[in-house]
């Protein structure tokens, strides 16, 4: 036998109905904000996330699923979505378009981690990204979707916001941030010792314990905002407060590379303990240009769709109903099935969900494998009603029979 590889899930038939009830809300809460989707491909050159994700975070520098294709080229399955989408915004000209240009995606994301609960190799993201609009109106606007999103969704969450600055601003805090870090440096763990060389602002969101504890006192960048960067994350705290927002300032929510501006956030499960982050977001004013477009601010977020579930299934969030058969037709001999293959049939091309059977069972068989598939009526159909042409009809639920014609059939169930 030949199993699923580590880190990755199927969708079983039977659970499919939850992924498509989280994908369409997603994509109705998408165009409530007039988003429209975009689709890039699974695969981007390896450059593309080298220079677009940042080579000194923990998805390029340990977590790509890179290879050679047949043409010797470096591929990468896509990490995360912001850079195809920023690829395509620069490739398609879309800055010389019609601005903003707001997006969404649904993507699988590949990362080599060490599978956990909601930690996955293959796992999968709704993303919004929107280019072309500095104003603080649209990071508040990037973070309603996500709470629109959530709250449709019965997620009970917490939403943290933070501001990291402009590269002006961040470039005296950095400064502030090594004086902290330099005298605890040999307590580090590996990876922010190599953090405090090349980025110690991502010395902040270090798992750790041990560097959580040092983390705990370190300055706070919200001390170190220039007048404009305060100025926007107030005017981003306002736009929330007038929608009605509840949020939580945390000021060791980063996004550590020079291209990620001002506001950040996460929206964390109140309801489940590790991996409770189930969507994370920000500003970007620096990572079109980066990836070689013109200068084009830009803010977005992903929610991990996994996690969304877990936290869903956690809090008792409900999922409608999944959906089922309408009617199952049961026949009685081989001429009566054929009768309920043509039946079934017409009824299944005007839309109405019909099943008949395909294991040859005895009429008693064919009603409980159509009460375990959950069909709401039973249609009957056995050698007299044949010859009168009519079914035998029970409403699985009511328990109740009656006789409907052949040429009804499609009107009685179409209702
Ligand atoms: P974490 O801190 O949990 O590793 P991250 O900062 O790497 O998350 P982002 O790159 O911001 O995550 O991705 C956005 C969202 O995608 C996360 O908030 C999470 O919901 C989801 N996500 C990220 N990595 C995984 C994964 N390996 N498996 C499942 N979901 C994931
Ligand atoms: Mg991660």
């Amino acid at each position: 036998m030949i199993n699923i590889p580590k880190g990755t899930k199927d969708v079983l038939p039977q659970d499919s109905y939850k992924w498509q009830y989280v994908e369409s809300v997603a994509r109705e809460v998408a165009s409530a904000f007039a988003v429209r989707e975009i689709r890039t491909p699974v695969f981007e050159h390896t450059e593309l996330f080298n220079r677009g994700v940042g080579d000194t975070t923990d998805i390029v520098t340990k977590e790509m699923y890179t290879f050679k294709d047949k043409g010797d080229r470096s591929i990468t399955l896509k990490p995360e979505g912001t850079a195809g989408a920023v690829r395509s915004f620069i490739e398609n000209g879309m800055g010389n378009g019609v601005l903003p240009a707001k997006m969404y995606y649904i993507i699988p994301a590949f990362r080599y981690e060490r599978p956990q609960a909601g930690r996955l190799r293959e796992f999968h993201q709704f993303g919004v990204e929107i280019f072309g609009a500095k104003g603080a109106q649209t990071d508040a606007e990037a973070i309603l979707i996500a709470d629109t999103l959530l709250k449709k969704l019965g997620i009970a969450v917490k939403l943290c916001i933070n501001s990291i600055g402009c590269p002006t601003c961040r470039a005296e805090y950095n400064r502030a941030l090594k004086a902290f870090f330099a005298p605890n440096l040999d307590k580090l763990c590996y990876d922010c010792k190599s953090r405090y060389e090349k980025n110690p602002l991502r010395l902040l969101d270090c798992k750790e314990e041990e560097c959580k504890k040092i983390n705990a006192d370190a300055p706070s960048m919200l001390d170190y905002l220039c007048e404009d960067c305060k100025n926007h994350f107030e005017q981003v705290k306002t736009y929330l407060q007038n929608a009605g927002v509840e949020y939580t300032i945390d000021p060791r929510i980063v996004r550590g590379l020079d291209y990620y501006t001002r506001t950040v956030f996460e929206f964390v499960s109140t309801s489940i303990g590790a991996q409770g982050t189930v969507c994370a977001g920000g500003r970007y004013d620096g990572l079109i240009e980066q990836l070689g477009g013109n200068p084009t601010p830009a803010v977005g977020f992903a929610a991990g769709i996994e996690r969304l579930l877990i936290v869903m299934q956690a809090c008792g969030a409900k999922f409608p109903e999944e959906p089922k058969p309408t009617v199952y037709l049961a026949g009685m001999d081989e001429e009566c099935r054929a009768k309920a293959f043509s039946l079934a049939y017409a009824l299944r091309e005007v839309g109405v969900s019909a099943e008949i059977d395909h294991m040859e069972r005895s009429i008693k068989a064919q009603f409980k494998y159509a009460d375990k598939i959950g069909a709401k009526y039973v249609a009957v159909i056995g050698g007299n009603e044949l010859v009168q042409g009519q079914a035998n009809v029970k409403n699985m639920q009511t328990g109740e029979s009656e006789s409907v014609a052949f040429d009804d059939m499609i009107s009685y169930f179409q209702k």
